[in-house]
């Protein structure tokens, strides 16, 4: 059995990421977190361990492309565009779904099922299903989908250091302002987390690829059309990280003040950071 055999603390020699290092001081700062920090900890080393074998893929980033896609609510990126080697991606599916068995997030039975597909099944194609799906409901406007099983949810994780390589070809680019629509432009997911930079601009953070891009600071981020005046705030008492509701679809989203941080904002330590302030939205009937 194999079951705590990986080591989630980094080798000496190598330098500590300003993500653990954020992420080890939670920890210490509230114990009580101890579990998802480790769980962040040990996804972040898998990530960690591929991301530099994973080339940037080279990715039409005009203005003109960015807007016609805009228009039509497509992302930019297709199946076709990921690069996920069949290799690579098998490796980290594997990976993944040890880490998920060992923190006991899924069931044994689906976590058999996850070894044989990342030992000999069609990976890519369970892959590219589930980049379809995220891609077809963002076109359709659709919620995301809550009942994803065990599978689904591994599969996902596992694409994710393959889809973040796709948000850094998009990123730089200048067209990305034109993109200002509820889903990602490059994969279709929804936003994770939010970054207030002022009054004006805030930026949606993809929970998928981790793209960042503009919208309308009085928008719901999940309502179809983008709801205006129904959003309900609040902040943590330094305001470093606040919580917009919103009163149509009950649905919220937590971001990080630039103006009351003292860093840049770090999805993967402030989604688990901001922990109580998912009990305190869902105490008011709120839902993430
Ligand atoms: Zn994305
Ligand atoms: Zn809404």
């Amino acid at each position: 059995m194999r079951l705590v055999s990986e080591p989630t603390r980094p080798a000496p020699s190598r330098p500590e990421t300003p993500d653990v290092i954020e992420l080890k001081a939670l920890r210490t700062r509230q114990p009580e977190l101890a579990d998802a920090v480790d769980l962040q900890l040990a996804l972040l080393e898998v990530h960690r361990r591929i991301h530099l074998r994973i080339p940037v893929p080279t990715l039409d980033v005009t203005e003109a492309r960015i807007a016609r896609h805009a228009a039509q609510r497509r992302p930019l990126v297709r199946f076709a565009d990921v690069p996920a080697e069949p290799g690579d991606l098998r490796l980290v599916l594997r990976q993944t779904s040890e880490v998920l068995h060992r923190f006991a997030l899924i069931e044994e039975a689906a976590f058999r099922e996850l070894e044989n597909l990342a030992r000999d099944g069609d990976v890519a194609a369970a892959a590219e299903a589930w980049l379809n799906r995220s891609l077809a409901m963002a076109e359709a406007s659709a919620p995301e989908d809550t009942s994803a099983g065990d599978l689904d949810q591994a599969v996902g994780l596992a694409l994710k250091p393959f889809l973040s390589r796709c948000a850094d070809a998009v990123q730089p680019a200048a067209g990305l302002q034109v993109w200002r629509l509820n889903r990602c432009a490059v994969c279709g997911g929804e936003a994770e987390f939010g970054v207030i930079e002022s009054a004006e601009v805030r930026r949606l953070i993809c929970g998928q690829c981790g793209l960042r891009w503009g919208f309308a600071a009085d928008q719901c981020p999940f309502c179809p059309d983008g709801t205006k005046g129904s959003m309900t705030s609040f902040a943590t008492p330094d305001r470093r990280y606040q919580v917009a509701a919103c009163e149509v679809c009950r649905r919220y989203l937590k971001s990080y003040s630039t103006a009351h941080g003292r860093r840049p904002v770090m999805p993967a330590v402030d989604t688990l950071a901001t922990l109580p302030l998912d009990a305190a939205a869902i105490q008011r009937g709120y839902q993430g």
